[in-house]
C-alpha cells in the first residue's frame, strides 16, 4: 500500500463535500482530503480549485524564490530541442518511436524511451 498524501490546497478543508466530512460521530468535521494520489499541480491538489487557492495564497512568492522573470525568453537553436513520440507508432518500424525534434532547425535525433521518460534528460544547451 502506498502512503496517503494530503491535498496541499489552501481551503480543500472548507469545501464540504461528504468524503471530507470525517471523524467520529457527534464529532465530524470537513477535513482536508487525503487519497494515494491526486491528478493536479504535479499530484499534489485534489482538484483544479485547490490547486488555484494554493497558487493566490503562494504564487507570487513561489515566483519570487525561484526567479520572476524579468526579460523575455527567445527561442534558439540551443534550447528549441523538444522530446516526441509518433501516436500511431507500430512496432514493427526498426527505429525508435521518440526522438528529440528542434523546434526552430526541424533537425531530428534519436531518443530512447528511457530519456523520453526522463524529465531532467535534455540535450538543450542555453535558457
Ligand atoms: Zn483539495
Amino acid at each position: 500500500m502506498s502512503e496517503l498524501k494530503l491535498c496541499q490546497g489552501t481551503k480543500c478543508h472548507t469545501y464540504h463535500t461528504q468524503d471530507r466530512l470525517k471523524g467520529n460521530k457527534g464529532s465530524k468535521t470537513y477535513q482536508t482530503r487525503r487519497r494515494s494520489s491526486f491528478y493536479y499541480g504535479n499530484g499534489n491538489f485534489c482538484s483544479l480549485n485547490c490547486q488555484n487557492d494554493w497558487f493566490n495564497d503562494f504564487g507570487d512568492r513561489a515566483i519570487d524564490h525561484f526567479g520572476r522573470l524579468t526579460e523575455p525568453k527567445h527561442l534558439t537553436e540551443d534550447n528549441a530541442w523538444v522530446k516526441d513520440y509518433d501516436y500511431n507508432y507500430r512496432n514493427d518500424n526498426p527505429k525508435s518511436n521518440y526522438r528529440f525534434v528542434n523546434k526552430v532547425t526541424q533537425e531530428q535525433r534519436p531518443l530512447t524511451e528511457e530519456q523520453y521518460r526522463d524529465n531532467n534528460y535534455t540535450i538543450n544547451t542555453g535558457e
